[in-house]
């Protein structure tokens, strides 16, 4: 059996981190089997469908390494992989049901439904279709299918049979039929729902492992019964634990972040990202946490999968694209951060500063605040420099530096000259160091001051020096 996974997004919007998510799970899993990892569009929710939203899927998908090798664009020999594209073969399939009794039109109007809903509610019972449909005469069906009435197609859930199956994380799940609705599975528009399309697709493509978020285990029995209604087998079923806010909600769509494209428009790695995705859902056998998407393909184990609500910390992640960006070439960097930058720098001064502040950068957008002193002068805030030593003081120890500076250079030997001027006069060496920072750089946290100052040139030192002394 050749291992055949798959994703099955709908392009209903931005191409979201949870499929990110789940898709490292399927491709991992399927290539360390030296199986198939497929991308199928599941468009046939129409009222939600996104124009752009699925070329946005399958390109943040790309740029996030993890390649399919069928999908909708290079294609393949099961296609098409675009439901819509499907129509007649739902069609076909679903009217096998409809002859082997699984099942059944059903013609009821909306406010009817509505009705019995509301009722139900009221006796607080499961809110469920009551088979109404279910005994119409066969002359009936016709009569009114010939007269175009309204119609949807529903699965005749038989009552009284339990419905078991052994979830590779969960282990196994077992469901009452009794609870389980008689789900429409074609729609008035046409259309099939999601439930029987998904059946109809993933057994005709062959997918062997269904590897999805846990919120379709309650819809797992409903296909289940179709399988067995086809008289299929039936796939094995992994479900992930959704990702987690802090809070504990899911990461939906109203937080700014579940957008794949929002971590590579704020420059994040894409292979940092997978990291600390797979490190989310994934316990390394060794403990490890930093490790690439090749290694998880040779280590990935089910039983190590966690079955917890992942919290996603954006802290974590940053901390991880940090170590990513260390591990990068200097040209890397500056290829990376490019895009990013508010400046026209030359080269070799770019080269420079990336030298001094690749080891602080967490992600590539936020490069300007990390070089913009290098740049353009710097405001000064007067309250921050005079915090520990009075307004004279301060005079007195920047005078001191910039003369050490221009007799001795930007040197190391400077600093420690400066570092005894400072012990001599019973300075705090910290606080001392900081006022020369703060005029230099605006800022309290910099690169190692003196290879800043380097890169700006004595000329340019004095001047921020002496702009201080005037103030
Ligand atoms: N179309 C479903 C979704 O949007 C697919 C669910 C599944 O993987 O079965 O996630």
């Amino acid at each position: 059996m050749k291992v055949r996974t798959r994703i099955a997004p709908s392009p209903t919007g931005d191409p979201h981190i949870g499929t990110l998510y789940q898709s490292i799970f399927d491709y991992a899993f399927s290539k360390q089997n030296n199986g198939d990892f497929i991308l199928r569009i599941e468009d046939t929710d129409r009222e939600r469908l996104k124009e752009g939203s699925e070329i946005n899927i399958i390109q943040s998908l790309k740029w996030a390494g993890i390649k399919p090798d069928e999908d909708p664009i290079i294609g393949g020999e099961f296609g098409p992989y675009r439901q819509s594209e499907r129509l007649e073969i739902y069609h076909k399939y679903i009217q096998e049901l409809i002859d082997n009794k699984y099942a059944y039109y059903c013609f009821c109007s909306k406010e009817r439904l509505d009705e019995l809903r509301q009722n139900q509610i009221k006796q607080k019972i499961q809110a469920k279709y009551d088979k109404f449909c279910l005994n119409l005469k066969k002359d009936e069906i016709d009569k009114n299918l010939k007269e175009g009435i309204p119609h949807v197609v529903r699965l005749n859930v038989k009552p009284g049979e339990d419905i078991i199956f052994e979830d590779l994380i969960r282990g196994e799940i077992k469901f009452k039929s009794d609870i389980v609705d008689d789900q429409v599975l074609l729609k008035s528009d046409g259309y099939p729902t999601y439930h029987a399309a998904v059946v109809i697709d993933d057994y005709l493509m062959k997918i062997t492992h269904i590897i999805r978020g846990e919120e379709w285990i309650s819809s797992t029995p409903k296909h289940i019964l179709l399988y067995k209604a086809f008289g299929w087998d039936i796939p094995y079923f992994a479900h992930l634990s959704l990702l987690r806010n802090r809070d504990k909600s899911k990461v939906a769509k109203r937080n700014n972040n579940t957008s794949i494209n929002w971590y590579k428009e704020k420059g994040f790695l894409p292979e940092a990202l997978i990291n600390y995705l797979i490190l989310l859902g994934w316990s390394h056998p060794d403990g490890k946490e930093i490790f690439p998407l090749s290694e998880f393909i040779s280590k990935f184990s089910f039983d190590r999968v966690n079955k917890g609500g992942p919290i996603f910390d954006i802290d974590k992640l940053r901390w991880i694209n940090g170590l990513y960006i260390r591990s990068k070439s200097i040209n890397e960097i500056k290829k990376y951060v490019k895009p990013f930058l508010n400046y026209e720098i030359d080269n070799q001064k770019l080269e420079e500063i990336i030298k001094l502040v690749q080891d602080r950068l967490k992600v590539f957008s936020e490069i300007n605040e990390y070089i913009n002193f290098f740049i353009e002068k710097p405001n000064i805030d007067m309250k921050m420099i005079t915090e520990n030593y009075p307004i004279n003081e301060v005079k007195v120890i920047l005078k001191h530096t910039i003369d050490t500076l221009i007799k001795n250079g930007i040197t190391h030997e400077s600093e420690t000259l400066l570092r005894e001027y400072a012990n001599k006069n019973n300075y705090n060496i910290g606080n001392f160091f900081m006022i020369i920072r703060i005029a230099i750089t605006g800022k309290t946290a910099t690169p190692p001051l003196i290879e800043t100052m380097q890169i700006l040139g004595i000329d340019e030192v004095k001047e921020r020096i002496c702009n201080i002394i005037d103030k």
